[in-house]
C-alpha cells in the first residue's frame, strides 16, 4: 500500500434488532430495545460471530479500522467491545440503543435536544469506561442526522462525525445535501452545510458520480 492508495475502513457494530423496523424508529415493531428484550425469548445474538470473523479478516489483511459501536452492545455482549479495542481498532459511538435522532418519515426530531444529548452522553461514557480510551468519533444511527445533532456531539467533546450520506437512495437528513461533496469538511453551526469554522469535522460517506446518478461506494446504516 502506498501513501497515494490509503483506505479508510469503518464498521457499525449493532445487531439485527437495532434496525428501524424492529426498534428505534417511529415504525418499529417494538417501542425500544427494552421492550424487545422483555418480549423476545428466542436467540438474539447474531453479532458476536460476524464481529470475530471481521476482526480476524482485518488482522489477516493488516487493517486497523474504526468500529462505531451501539453502546448497549457492552451490556448484552460482555467483552466484545473490549476485544475490538484490544485488537487495536478505534471505538466510535453509534448511539446508546440505535435510536433515530429524527423521524425517518417526517424528518422532525424524535427527542428533545436534552433527551438526545443525555442518550449520547451516556453512550460515550459507557464506551470510554469499557475501553479506557477517549471516544471522539460519532455515527448517527441509521444515518438520520441533522445540524442540531452535530451541535450536541461537538458540545459533548466529539471531534468528528461520519453520518452524512448523500449517496443514500433517499435523503436521511432534514435538509438538502446538494452542496456536499465526498471530502471531509467543517459544517456550519446548526447545519450539515460546509463552510463552518468550528472544530468538528464531518467525514461524509463516499459516492461515485455516474451517468445514472450518485452510486454508493459505502453501505450500512
Ligand atoms: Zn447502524
Amino acid at each position: 500500500m502506498t501513501d497515494e492508495n490509503k483506505l479508510a475502513v469503518s464498521v457499525d457494530v449493532e445487531d439485527w434488532y437495532h434496525v428501524p423496523a424492529v426498534t428505534g424508529s417511529s415504525f418499529s415493531e417494538y417501542s425500544d430495545v427494552h421492550e424487545f428484550f422483555n418480549k423476545w425469548d428466542k436467540e438474539y445474538d447474531y453479532l458476536t460471530k460476524p464481529t470475530h470473523r471481521t476482526l480476524d479478516l482485518f488482522e489477516e489483511l493488516g487493517i486497523k479500522a474504526t468500529f462505531f459501536v451501539v453502546a448497549d452492545v457492552i451490556d448484552n455482549y460482555p467483552g466484545l467491545v473490549e476485544e475490538i479495542a484490544n485488537r487495536g481498532h478505534e471505538i466510535g459511538c453509534h448511539g446508546l440503543h440505535h435510536e433515530c435522532a429524527i423521524d425517518p418519515d417526517t424528518k422532525e426530531p424524535r427527542f428533545t435536544k436534552e433527551e438526545y444529548r443525555d442518550q449520547i452522553s451516556i453512550a460515550k461514557q459507557k464506551l470510554e469506561d469499557a475501553t479506557g480510551e477517549d471516544v471522539i468519533g460519532f455515527r448517527a444511527p441509521n444515518a438520520y442526522v441533522s445540524g442540531w445533532v452535530l451541535d450536541i456531539i461537538e458540545d459533548l467533546g466529539f471531534k468528528y462525525d461520519s453520518s452524512v450520506a448523500r449517496n443514500s437512495l433517499y435523503n436521511k437528513t432534514d435538509q438538502s445535501l446538494d452542496c456536499i461533496e465526498t471530502e471531509p469538511y467543517t459544517p456550519k453551526s446548526g447545519s450539515l452545510d460546509p463552510g463552518g469554522n468550528r472544530e468538528l469535522v464531518e467525514f461524509p460517506w463516499p459516492y461515485f458520480d455516474s451517468i445514472i446518478g450518485k452510486v454508493p461506494t459505502a453501505g450500512g446504516h
